[in-house]
């Protein structure tokens, strides 16, 4: 078990430089998704730090990151931010296999048994399930 939020994150592979985060914003100026983001990158880890577990797990703006590795070439302090999303993707996602939630969850698992079968997407299958 964990003490905090922060620590939880620490615990992963990516995670482990969250604490060194000085807020300057480059993560959140430098994202293209950032527009449309409630809780921007910088504003996530602020959330992290804060122990908001439940609020950042349940934001649809983590599944918002394009995965461009932006953040993690810019940022000063080497906070691999994108590292972060992955970690923060899986534990919303175990949370919400645990609630039951099947909207963004089953969406995941379809997806990941797609390719597990296939070898490759095949988008009209994954839109059927
Ligand atoms: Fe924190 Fe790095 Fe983002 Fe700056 S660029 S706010 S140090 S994560």
């Amino acid at each position: 078990m964990f003490k905090d939020f922060t620590s939880e994150v620490m615990s992963y592979p990516g995670g482990e430089k969250i604490t060194a985060c000085l807020q300057c914003g480059t993560c959140t100026g430098s994202c293209p998704t950032s527009h449309a983001m409630k809780y921007t990158p910088r504003r996530l880890i602020s959330l992290i730090r804060a122990n908001q577990r439940d609020k950042v797990l349940e934001s649809l703006d983590i599944w918002k990151c394009a995965s461009c590795y932006t953040c993690t070439a810019r940022c000063p302090r080497g906070i691999k931010f994108t590292d972060i999303m992955y970690i923060l993707k899986n534990l919303a996602w175990k949370e919400q296999l645990k609630k039951g939630d099947k909207n963004i969850a089953g969406f995941y698992s379809a997806f990941q048994d797609l390719i597990e079968k296939r070898g490759r997407m095949n988008e009209t299958e994954l839109v059927m399930r």
